[in-house]
């Protein structure tokens, strides 16, 4: 998973570059990176680790007009190349499907690899075209997965996204200026209004504030990401037309109406929990009370990049707050059960020394039970508990008194979709694509 920022204007935007950057990090902490164009050449400077961490005190000699940027959880970006059509840096979120075919198809032209990344083959296949936007368009039509993208040229922006809309992209505009974005969260605090979303499939061009649409790659059906609605995303991020924050507490009245408890308080865990838990507690008029605390200087556990660093983020996240505790009952919400550990090791642990009396778990999606192809998270089946439990057995597992996960189809009412034009793989074991 990444997070994609670029940005187009009359005066110099690195700083918004950089906080555009930022306010993506929680797509991805492992690597950061900007690039701008500064009317003469292209500079490009990459980090591992925070974007603010690494980059502030170390942004001098990279002002511009234009520019991109990226947060990453798995590889370096952006990425340079010089091509026949000239310098480019270009960003990328998603997954290749087909990677290994096109590599040995371009091993067989003369090309080599560095390395086994995404970006690498996105970018070599862009070189080819006979312009950017040709060699856009012609990446665009021979890979399979998800992707969205931004490239930065001399003097222009190239942005494209799948023809499923996989991968959320998003424009912005304030005076003069203009951006494009992983998620919306990014504009609010830098005076970007919404435009409008990346069409499925648009290949699109940003020259000074202007937004040029060169092509829509037409397809049969959309594949809009719903883990980005139930976890994935910013709450303060509006996404395809739909508020995230609205979408989780939909899913949270989903979950009261289908499966009522009566218990003394609603919680959540935080933070992804949060929007599931207040929509819970309004719709069962059952108060929601801070049962846990994210400690504010841990990091997502889900967006770890091994599974070490994942169960020990999950460990330290969580503060249990004893005193909303001791002697109630009470209903936690959470956005989905990977692998039932850190429930079951970590919170059910906390909660039953604090002496509660009853613990039910109400779950925003359904079981989860296959891995993610289009580029979000890497869990192969068989670290996913609910592929080999059933509900009943998952609620002993975990040492719940009562576990409940929303329907796919309340699932889809909540995002306001028919479940054909969302992707559901990861609850149907199910590709479209
Ligand atoms: Fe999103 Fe799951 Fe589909 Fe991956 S498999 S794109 S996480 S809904």
């Amino acid at each position: 998973m990444c997070g994609i920022f670029a940005v187009s204007g009359k005066e110099n935007i690195l700083e918004d570059l950089f906080l555009g950057a930022f306010y993506l990090q929680h797509r991805g902490q492992q690597y950061c990176g900007l690039s701008t164009w500064d009317g003469d050449s292209i500079k490009i400077r990459t980090h591992r680790g925070l974007v603010r961490a690494t980059f502030t005190g170390d942004m001098a000699g990279m002002e511009g007009t234009m520019g991109i940027s990226h947060t990453s959880l798995k590889d370096r970006q952006p990425l340079k190349l010089d091509s026949k059509m000239g310098e480019f840096t270009i960003c990328f979120e998603g997954n290749l499907i087909n990677r290994n075919e096109i590599v040995s198809e371009l091993k067989k032209q003369g090309h080599s690899f560095y390395s086994d990344s995404d970006i690498e083959v996105v970018a070599k296949l862009v070189a080819q075209g006979d312009s950017f936007v040709d060699g856009v368009e012609k990446m665009a039509k021979k890979v399979r997965g998800a992707y969205a993208l931004v490239l930065l040229t001399k003097g222009r922006i190239i942005a494209a996204r799948d023809k499923y809309a996989f991968r959320p992209m998003i424009i912005g505009q304030r005076d003069g200026a203009t951006a494009i974005a992983s998620e919306s969260c990014s504009f609010v605090n830098l005076g970007f209004t919404i435009l409008r979303d990346v069409k499925p499939g648009e290949i699109l061009e940003i020259k000074g504030s202007e937004v040029t649409t060169h092509k829509i790659i037409p397809a049969e059906f959309t594949q809009y990401c719903s883990f980005e609605w139930v976890y994935t995303a910013n709450v303060a991020s509006t996404i395809d037309g739909l508020s995230v924050d609205i979408a989780r507490r939909n899913l949270g009245v989903a979950l009261a109406r289908r499966y009522p408890v009566k218990v003394d308080v609603v919680a959540a865990v935080p933070n992804s929990g949060i929007g599931h838990a207040i929509g819970y507690a309004q719709e069962s008029k059952i108060p929601y009370d801070n049962v846990f605390i994210k400690y504010d200087y841990a990091s997502r556990s889900y967006t770890q990049p091994t599974q070490e660093e994942r169960d020990r983020e999950a460990k330290i996240k969580l503060i249990p707050v004893p005193a909303k505790i001791k002697d109630r009952s009470v209903v936690i919400c959470d956005d989905s059960i990977v692998r039932g550990t850190q429930m079951k090791n970590d919170l059910v642990v906390k909660l039953r020394k604090n002496g509660v009396r009853e613990i039910h778990a109400r779950v925003a999606c359904p079981p989860l039970k296959a891995p993610c192809l289009y580029g979000v998270a890497t869990r192969s089946k068989k670290e996913l508990v609910a592929h080999e439990k059933s509900v009943e057995q998952l609620k002993e597992y975990i040492g719940l008194d009562g576990l409940a996960f929303n329907t796919l189809e309340d699932l889809g009412q909540a995002l306001g979709r028919p479940l054909d034009q969302i992707c559901t793989s990861c609850w149907t074991d199910v590709y479209r694509v």
